[in-house]
């Protein structure tokens, strides 16, 4: 890949781990137990003045959230290693057959690191 291409996929996967640090700032905190982890901000409630509907509500909106973020966590390690890759002068290069990654895969999903034949299902 020439260095017009690793800078461009570059500058595409910085803008997407900002956006993603925002998304995920805007969800949760991090985990300190995790290194990277990130776990859903608790709604804040009044538990003693809450009725039963606004309890479950709740439970429910932190259940929601915890799923959001475990997505976006996993999207940002992505994007995190594809980074790495640039550094190492590994990037674009399928994991499984060492062949270059297609550009237009690479266009869709900067992170990839497969080619299309190898893309997890
Ligand atoms: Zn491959």
């Amino acid at each position: 890949m020439n260095k017009k291409d690793l800078e461009h996929f570059g500058k595409k996967l910085n803008t997407e781990k900002n956006m993603l640090e925002t998304e995920l700032k805007s969800l949760g905190h991090t985990d300190s137990k995790i290194a990277g982890g990130w776990e859903a901000s608790p709604s804040k409630m009044d538990v003693d003045n809450a009725d039963e509907n606004e309890l479950a509500d709740k439970i429910e909106d932190f259940e929601e959230n915890s799923a959001i973020l475990e997505q976006l966590e996993t999207q940002l390690s992505a994007v995190n290693s594809a980074l790495e890759r640039i550094e190492k002068g590994t990037y674009g290069v399928c994991e499984i057959c060492n062949k270059p990654i297609e550009n237009d895969r690479l266009e869709a999903n900067s992170s990839a690191n497969t080619c299309l034949e190898h893309m997890a299902k």
